[in-house]
């Protein structure tokens, strides 16, 4: 993925989130005023994920965001998470529906 294909990425997602109705919302996310690039970090830079975190937690659309990316499969940081994270969070998901399919 390239750069601009990055950036283009993230622009749409806060476009999206910006557009949706409701009390929380309608309000510019935190990143439409950073460089887009710290969201999509190289492997390593540990530095650079971690004031994305940050910005994100900041942010009045962190939740739905998160979700989004939950649900997408999104790559890069949001809603205050890793690619790892949301993984984690998918896999918790599956245990939780698997139980309830089983009882
Ligand atoms: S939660 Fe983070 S990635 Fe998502 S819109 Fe807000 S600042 Fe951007």
């Amino acid at each position: 993925m390239t750069t601009q294909q990055r950036i283009e990425r993230h622009d749409a997602l806060y476009k999206l989130l910006t557009n949706l109705p409701g009390a929380d919302f309608g309000v510019a996310p935190e990143c439409s005023e950073t460089d887009p690039e710290i969201f999509f970090p190289e492997p390593g830079r540990v530095d650079l994920a971690r004031r994305a975190i940050a910005i994100c937690e900041r942010c009045p659309v962190l939740e739905a965001c998160r979700e989004k990316a939950v649900l997408h499969g999104e790559l890069g940081i949001w809603g205050g998470t890793t690619e790892t994270q949301r993984e984690k969070i998918r896999a918790a998901r599956r245990r939780i529906q698997r139980g309830q399919e089983a009882a």
